[in-house]
């Protein structure tokens, strides 16, 4: 049964301008159609993409901007076709609204690579299309093959909201390339993706090192489940560790030197980047991939079904996101401080400010 068919009034924050702080702004969700599911948005995860979004960094943001895609919250209302959630649950939304759903990408679950372009949760379709609205907001409705299911305990939602992305952006290279016992895996970075990546590879059994450029993150490092800790710009830390790595994902913000991780690599291994910089990297030095057959690969989110397989594993292994919770009204703080590396480890908004205001 429909509980209501009208579209919902909705509070949000908005990036006007590349050069504008966020502001408050107004505008209406969708009245729910037969396959949709309508939330209450409890909490929202402050990635680094929405800062890299609301300043126009990668070239391509459509103003209004309402960056957001670590979403969790309450169904409010579902369609008449919508099975696998009702009116109460729980929910959560990532970095996809909606793909084509018949390319050999999606066909496999894979909609993150749809050959037509997936919809963002923020930022529109990449090809034509109105743009869409993220999770900086009250309310969001959302086809129901794009939500999922959560299973944490109620108390944790807060810290859960990071996996939408974060959570599923490490997960899923992780287990592309086999993290597991046995092998040695590096992650480049202590942020919002960075954490999660060394709770996630920890969790699948993985001796886990972390570089990180802030030797203040080394008890944290090993805290949240590193066996190592490095700091990336000391040579002789670096140097112990050369020719050993199976596999390094690499979740830097900024521009940096592959080299240097590229040659702690061991034959055959991969270092994966995930991170997503506004300028490129210098160019890596071809000897260092053809001396130990070693490569140099890429990873974007994860598939639905997949995102659902890692909330599934975070709550049965006890993993969520460690959070500093904030009030929409000091996103713009927030931006100054993630970009002083100055978050343990990921900025959630809580919605409640929002939805008071
Ligand atoms: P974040 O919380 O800001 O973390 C980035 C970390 O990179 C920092 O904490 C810092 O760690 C390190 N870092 C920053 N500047 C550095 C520099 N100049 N040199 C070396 N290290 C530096 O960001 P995030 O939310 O984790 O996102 C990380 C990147 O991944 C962003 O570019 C984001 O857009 C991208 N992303 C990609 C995907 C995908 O699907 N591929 C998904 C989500 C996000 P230390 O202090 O430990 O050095
Ligand atoms: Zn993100």
């Amino acid at each position: 049964m429909t509980t209501t068919l009208a579209p919902t009034p909705t509070r949000a924050y908005a990036a006007t301008a590349a050069d504008a702080p966020l502001t408050p702004f107004a505008f209406e969700r969708r009245a729910p159609g037969p396959q949709d599911v309508a939330m209450d948005i409890l909490y929202c995860g402050v990635c680094h993409s929405d800062l890299h979004t609301a300043r126009n960094e990668w070239r391509n943001t459509l103003y209004p901007s309402v960056p957001g895609h670590e979403i969790v919250g309450r169904v409010t209302a579902v369609g008449d076709l919508v099975t696998k959630f009702k009116v109460g649950d729980l929910a959560g939304v990532g970095c996809m609204v909606d793909s084509c759903q018949h390319c050999a990408p999606c066909d496999q679950g894979e909609e993150q690579y749809c050959e037509n372009g997936f919809t963002g949760t923020y930022n529109g379709p990449m090809f034509g299309g109105e743009n869409t609205f993220g999770g900086y907001s009250t309310h969001i409705v959302v086809r129901e093959s794009f939500v999922l299911h959560i299973s944490h305990d109620e108390s944790q939602l807060a810290a859960v909201a990071p996996l939408l992305c974060a959570g599923i952006t490490t997960y899923s290279p992780l287990r592309q390339w086999e993290a597991g016992p046995g092998k040695k895996v590096g992650i480049v970075g202590l942020g919002g993706l960075g954490h999660m990546g060394v709770k996630i590879a920890a969790a699948m059994g993985a001796h886990v090192v972390l570089f990180t450029t802030s030797a203040s993150k080394r008890e944290d490092a090993l805290r949240l489940g590193a066996s190592e800790v490095v700091v990336s710009r000391n040579a002789e830390e670096m140097a112990a560790h050369a020719n050993s790595f199976d596999f390094i994902l690499n979740t830097v913000a900024a521009p940096h030197d592959l080299d240097a991780f590229m040659a702690l690599l061991k034959l055959d291994g991969t270092m994966t980047l995930v991170g997503a910089p506004a300028e490129p990297h210098p160019s890596p030095n071809i000897f260092g991939f053809i001396m130990k057959r070693r490569r140099l690969a890429g990873s974007l989110i994860g598939g639905i079904r997949e995102t659902q397989e890692m909330l599934d594993f975070c709550a049965r292994h006890g993993i969520v996101s460690d959070i500093e919770t904030i009030d929409m009204d000091t996103i713009n703080t927030a931006y100054e401080r993630m970009l002083k590396s100055d978050v343990k480890y990921r900025f959630v908004i809580d919605m409640k400010s929002l939805a008071a205001a």
